[in-house]
């Protein structure tokens, strides 16, 4: 919230001080958090709604901060996308992730792909090469790996993302529009990506069991995905009641608390553990 003018900013001003010395704080920081490993990957599980199957599990950055401890995104990923260093953010994520994959393989857990983000910044030939040699790194099928894009690779100097993302498509990877519906594109605009799944924006997921328009909007998006013969991930479930009307509604998974929390790689695997066990 912005306040402006009289006594109130007054109030506000000191916060707001803080709040953007920390911002520079954690700028010059986060070059050195990169080299000294604090950039970790957390995971979420997403499960097949028909069957209850492990679908995946989506890769989100966090920074151990050796002070401020654990940190989300928002207190890093925006800054980096300003810097570019979102490329070296996207890289240590993508090695990371895959090594975890191999690793699950190697412990018997049989995840079928790890998600990763990726903004349209990071997606060069560089990125193109990058990924194909870190799958054959960790001797991974393309398919197990899905990239997590947003629609703002559409905006108008996109061309080259696009691009990319054709050939990693080609290449057997897949290529997931993350946040579907929250942004300003149509599913016609989105047939120019050569997409194999679509994430409904936890937006229309929280409000699925009470809003008519909601429930009808998402029932149309999941008819639209599959008859373009994608897969659909809804975002952000948190009760049985909204798993309800998605599995009813022909959703392909699930990926929200309601099923599991981000997990560090530990937890992640202990909790793999236990699905097996039971
Ligand atoms: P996203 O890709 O839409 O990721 C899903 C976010 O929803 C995650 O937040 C996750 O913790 C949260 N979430 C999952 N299930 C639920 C639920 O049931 N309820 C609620 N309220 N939230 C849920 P997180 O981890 O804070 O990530 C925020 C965003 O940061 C991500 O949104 C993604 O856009 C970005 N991000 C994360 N990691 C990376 C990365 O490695 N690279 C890039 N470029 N962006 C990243
Ligand atoms: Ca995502
Ligand atoms: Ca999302
Ligand atoms: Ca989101």
């Amino acid at each position: 919230a912005k306040r402006e003018g009289g006594g109130c900013s007054v109030a506000y001003a000191p916060t707001l001080e803080v709040n953007s010395s920390r911002l520079l704080m954690l700028e010059d920081e986060l070059e050195q958090a990169l080299e000294q490993g604090e950039i970790i990957a957390h995971y979420q599980p997403q499960l097949d709604l028909q069957k209850g199957a492990l679908y995946g599990m989506e890769a989100l950055a966090r920074w151990q901060h050796p002070r401020l401890g654990l940190l989300g995104p928002d207190h890093f990923i925006p800054l980096a996308e300003r810097r570019a260093m979102i490329r070296r953010i996207g890289a240590r994520m993508l090695e990371l992730s895959l090594a975890q994959i191999a690793q699950w393989d190697v412990q018997g857990h049989a995840v079928p792909k790890v998600a990763v983000n990726a903004c349209a910044l990071e997606l060069n030939p560089g990125y193109l090469e990058m990924v194909l040699r870190t799958l054959k790194k960790y001797g991974l099928a393309p398919q197990r790996l899905e990239i997590e894009i947003t629609e703002s690779v559409l905006c108008p100097d996109g061309e080259m993302a696009v691009g990319v993302l054709r050939a990693l498509r080609n290449a057997g990877v897949q290529i997931a529009v993350d946040d579907f519906g929250s942004g300003y594109s149509s599913l016609g605009q989105l047939r120019k990506l050569p997409l194999s799944t679509l994430k409904i924006d936890r937006s229309f997921v929280s409000e699925i069991v009470n809003n008519r328009a909601d429930c009808t909007i998402v029932d149309a998006v999941v008819k639209m995905a599959h008859s373009l013969g994608l897969h659909t991930v809804a975002e952000g479930a948190e009760t049985a009641q909204q798993l309800g009307v998605l599995k009813q509604l022909g959703c392909d998974a699930v990926q929200g608390y309601v099923h599991a929390r981000p997990m560090a790689a530990l937890a992640c695997s202990a909790w793999l553990d236990e699905r097996t066990a039971a």
